[in-house]
């Protein structure tokens, strides 16, 4: 790109600059309205926005947005998005996400363009709140797909994204605790043996622990269609918590946290990244569902794929997860599924019946997920 990045939309932009340049972005993209693109070569699809619980505002602004203001579908998922994003109260996402374990905030985004099968992500960026936006400008202003780290930042900086502290007093006061719980004998890896499942009660993974600050995971996946059928997917997040510097999760990972293919579908993912980046999970799903699977059927069969591809130390002697894993997906007809690990999430989903939550299919029951007990954090 030869054209100055800074002149494109004036140095110090907010985040609705960003948006401006979103849509000046699209002017590459020819627009044609969603009625004539329906009737010029296909049928109408029905449109349907489908996102994690968290994004339950975000869905139906999208939604209103693709229907009512024939939005691009990836401009009004990432509309969506930016809700948690730029919420302080959200600590999963963007401004107010929890540090990782020196205090800091690293984001990861990634999102696809189904129309255009175009892509774009970043990882480890920032004081930059909307990553999403920043994954997009990747996408839309240079020939890479993925920016990491200090690129990431320099390269939102200069496309006049906003740069601004990300950890609230709620996330600092939060990490602050989490480090008076360090004692000398943590580390980052309780067992390094894989050669037998941890006995009950002892396992490893540092999620649940009622006596001290909660490990945290959250994240935000969106996936939409319109009537012309059209896809977009997108996921953002602020990671696990109290994560070692430089650590990228599966959000940014095309493929694993977020995948679209126009012609059959988009699928995307919260939870343990770990656990996901093994099976390309997003990617896995489509495929699925290229293949026939209902997007319920190709979410489940892609959690089965995860257990079998996880280490003994993060298994229950039953062979059960020791963490949580949530899928979501959307078939460019309009059905949309789900699965996870365990009973009682719900996902967020908008149509013509409005925006609602939607249980989601499960692999085990609440009464068989195992304890997650222990906190675990790097030695002090
Ligand atoms: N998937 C995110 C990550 O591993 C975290 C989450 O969704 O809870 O970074």
């Amino acid at each position: 790109m030869s054209i100055s990045r800074r002149k494109f939309i004036g140095a110090g932009a907010a985040a609705a600059a960003a948006l401006t340049f979103d849509k000046t972005a699209d002017a590459a993209t020819p627009r044609i309205s969603v009625v004539e693109r329906a009737t010029a070569a296909e049928p109408a699809f029905r449109p349907v926005v489908v996102a994690s619980a968290n994004g339950i505002r975000g869905v139906a602004r999208a939604y209103d947005m693709i229907t009512r203001q024939n939005a691009d579908t990836l401009d009004a998922i990432i509309a969506g998005v930016n809700i948690q994003e730029l919420d302080p109260e959200d600590q999963s996402v963007g401004l107010g996400g929890l540090p990782n374990e020196e205090g800091v905030v690293q984001l990861d985004a990634s999102c696809m363009h189904g129309p255009t099968k175009r892509a774009g992500s970043v990882a480890v960026l920032e004081d930059i709140a909307t990553a999403s936006l920043v994954a997009k400008a990747v996408m839309d202003h240079t020939d890479h797909v993925m920016l990491a780290g200090a690129g990431a930042k320099k390269f939102a900086l200069e496309m006049g994204f906003k740069e601004q502290n990300l950890l609230t007093e709620k996330s600092r006061q939060d990490w602050l605790r989490w480090k008076a719980c360090l004692n000398p004998n943590d580390n980052w890896l309780d067992s390094r043996s894989d050669s037998v499942a941890p006995p009950p009660g002892t396992a490893s993974l540092p999620f649940d622990d009622p006596l001290h600050v909660k490990f945290t995971t959250g994240t935000i996946n969106m996936n939409a269609v319109n009537a012309a059928g059209e896809m977009s997917s997108v996921t953002t997040t602020s990671g696990r918590s109290w994560k070692l510097p430089g650590r990228v999760g599966d959000s940014p990972i095309i493929g694993a946290g977020q995948y679209c293919d126009n012609s059959v579908g988009s699928a995307g993912s919260t939870g343990r990244g770990e656990a996901n980046i093994k099976v390309c999970g997003a990617f896995l799903i489509v495929e699925f569902m290229r293949q026939g699977m209902s997007p319920d059927q190709a979410c489940m069969k892609t959690i089965d794929r995860v257990i079998a591809m996880t280490e003994r130390r993060l298994l229950d002697p039953n062979g059960r997860p020791l963490f949580d894993l949530e899928f979501f997906a959307l078939a460019r007809d309009g059905r949309f599924g789900s699965a996870c690990a365990y009973e009682g999430v719900q996902f967020s989903v908008a149509d013509a019946s409005g925006a609602r939550l939607v249980p989601m299919k499960f692999k085990f029951a609440r009464s068989e997920r195992p304890q997650m007990p222990e906190i675990r954090c790097r030695r002090a």
